[in-house]
């Protein structure tokens, strides 16, 4: 599959979930809005396009450059061990999931990393758009930690290009603003992180954003301990600091590693 298929792929699934899941909430709205979307969407919407902008010109190919270049060399522990392709395909989602919740783990336990990772949680709502507002230079790292695993595993180009996906789509599922069917949600929340279980995570409080850092499955917050059923608090999302527009405000967003809150 050539790149500009395969970014046209991404892309639909991208703008699929965002209409549905935007869709859903004017039907099965969860929680009130405590800002119009029209006050939150100008800034997340140009973030998630700087995000694209910075991944594309820092690596035209995508990520599969890296399993490419494994591929050819024959390094990473796919590559030298053999197995058949579906085995290998569950394997490989399976262990990228569990890598981007370590990701996701050290981002709120190193404070340099937090730094970055705020912005995502400074939005005061939730909605298919936060899935994907994060500051440039965390997408950066984000990229780069994925690259190391990628050559060190050997993932395939096929693997990761379900994966992103996958993670893509789950995270504009479980950040929307939707309400389930309660015994659905009882029955999904065993494999899949819901949206009930993921907000938990955006509490202005630190004893819940310390929890249910999951993206797709929700075992390895079971796994490690971090998982929590419900609130606790009033259920207030968000950070502290700059209650109000400024966590809508771009240039805001953008300095907000370097701001002193
Ligand atoms: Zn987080």
């Amino acid at each position: 599959m050539n790149i500009e298929s395969e970014r046209l792929i991404r892309f639909s699934f991208f703008f699929m979930g965002l209409i549905l899941f935007s869709f859903l909430e004017l039907f099965f709205q969860y929680r009130n809005r405590t800002l119009s979307r029209r006050s939150r969407w100008p800034a997340n919407f140009v973030m998630i396009l700087i995000g694209g902008i910075v991944v594309k010109l820092l690596l035209p190919s995508g990520l599969v450059f890296f399993s490419e270049i494994a591929s050819r060399r024959g390094i990473g522990l796919f590559n030298l061990f053999q197995i058949n392709f579906a085995s290998e395909l569950v394997i490989s989602i399976i262990l990228l999931d569990l890598l981007i919740y370590f990701q996701h783990v050290l981002t709120h336990k190193i404070n340099f990393l937090w730094q970055f990772h705020r912005v995502h949680h400074a939005d005061t709502d939730l909605d298919a758009t936060s899935a994907l507002r994060f500051h440039p230079l965390e997408i950066v790292g984000s990229v780069i930690y994925k690259a190391f695993w990628i050559m060190l595993f050997g993932f395939s180009y096929e693997a990761i290009l379900i994966f992103e996906i996958i993670l893509n789509f789950m995270a504009m599922f479980n950040h929307s603003n939707i309400t389930l069917p309660s015994k659905l949600e009882k029955v999904l929340r065993v494999l899949f992180v819901t949206p009930q279980m993921h907000i938990i995570h955006h509490s202005i409080e630190k004893y819940e954003s310390d929890r249910n850092y999951g993206f797709n499955l929700s075992l390895w917050d079971r796994i490690f301990k971090t998982y929590k059923s419900r609130f606790e608090s009033e259920g207030i999302i968000g950070q502290a600091y700059y209650r109000g527009q400024k966590e809508h405000q771009l240039w805001e967003l953008l300095k907000l590693p370097w701001t002193k809150v």
